[in-house]
């Protein structure tokens, strides 16, 4: 065969392979953009665990009309405009490539109303094809619908899961949004009923904790917040009474995003190495605050990882931080004074 550019709807959806995995990354994908737009209240409809529909509606700041089209395009955002705006990024989104990846696997459909527009608007992407963009009603924000995701890939659909299982994905990518975000309500509904609310507020999020992680994790949790050589730890820790048979409770975040590190889960580990029985896995909520240059967010499309320029350094105050907070329990446990 010759060398040949593959059409747009096709790169995108080679893009969608590493950002769409199933109905929860497309949940993911769309809330951070409500939550990157200013989102006070993030109303989430899903249909069949996901994947006959998910409707995310925002109160954010909204997309123009003629920008539609735009919002839509591979690489085009609002986010960044140069290499020293990505090396200092503090949205969640970045890359641009997350509405037209889900629009070409999907029935998907953009409608919004910035602020201060007295009207509304829409645009139909059907499997990557493009409609008019169409007037619409709408409150200021945005409304996106995903409908029969992966209707066009059925190699993709066919590793789709069960109702139940793709919710639970959904579900648990939520859990881990709400204690990051306190500050912003979520309503969820599955089938047409009302299935999950967190109700803004608490700034603190210690309300959040117990309504997320459940009250026996809030009691035994210890705050931590503690800050040196330019880095800042907080959150919560449980005690070692409070432990677990998996590492289901351990929840970390780098400048506000969800993300999984081996070095900073192997400082944790150590910090509880003498007060966890051997298997036992810790529980922790903990938000690592940095300097955005010091951390690189552009590891992975999916934004899964992060890579430290010091990590050695976050590791060891991570473990230093934590351990001194578990051994100040240990001695209030042993002089018998209330932890
Ligand atoms: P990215 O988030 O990386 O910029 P996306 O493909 O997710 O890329 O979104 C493209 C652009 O569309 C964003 O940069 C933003 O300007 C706009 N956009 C997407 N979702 C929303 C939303 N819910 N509210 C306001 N603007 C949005
Ligand atoms: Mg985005």
């Amino acid at each position: 065969m010759p060398i040949r550019p593959l059409p747009d709807t096709l790169i995108n959806q080679i893009a969608a392979g590493e950002v769409v995995e199933r109905p929860a990354s497309v949940v993911k994908e769309l809330v951070e953009n409500a939550l990157d737009a200013g989102a006070t209240r993030v109303d989430i409809d899903l249909e069949e665990g996901g994947i006959r529909l998910i409707r995310i509606r925002d109160d954010g700041g909204g997309i123009p009309p003629e920008e539609l089209p735009l919002a839509i395009s591979r690489h085009a955002t609002s986010k960044i405009a140069s290499l020293d705006d990505l090396e200092a990024v503090a949205t969640l989104g970045f890359r641009g490539e997350a509405l037209p990846s889900i629009a070409s696997v999907s029935r998907f459909m953009l409608a919004s109303r910035p602020r201060d527009a007295e009207h509304g608007a829409a645009l139909h992407v059907d499997g990557g094809r493009v409609g008019e963009i169409v007037p619409k009603a709408h409150a200021p924000g945005t409304t996106v619908e995903v409908r029969e995701l992966f209707y066009n890939v059925p190699a993709r659909r066919k590793f789709l899961r069960a109702e139940r299982t793709e919710l639970g994905h959904i579900e648990e990518w939520l859990r881990s949004l709400a204690l990051a975000r306190p500050d912003v309500e979520l309503r969820v509904s599955h089938n047409g009923k009302p299935s999950r609310r967190y109700r803004a507020g608490d700034l603190d999020a210690a309300a959040r904790l117990g309504e997320t992680l459940g009250e026996d994790f809030a009691r035994s949790a210890l705050r931590i917040d503690h800050s040196g050589a330019g880095l800042r730890l907080h959150g919560w820790i449980a005690q070692p009474h409070y432990s677990r048979a998996s590492a289901d409770q351990q929840y970390l975040y780098v400048n506000g995003r969800a993300v999984r590190d081996r070095s900073v889960a192997h400082a944790v580990k150590l910090a509880y190495q003498d007060v966890l029985y051997h298997g036992r896995q810790p529980a922790y909520v903990l938000f690592l605050e940095l300097d955005p240059t010091r951390v690189d967010v552009n590891v992975h499309p999916a934004k899964h990882e992060v890579r430290f320029r010091d990590a050695r350094l976050i590791h060891d105050f991570v473990f230093r931080t934590l351990q001194e907070a578990l051994a100040q329990t240990r001695a209030g446990v042993e002089t018998g004074v209330a932890a």
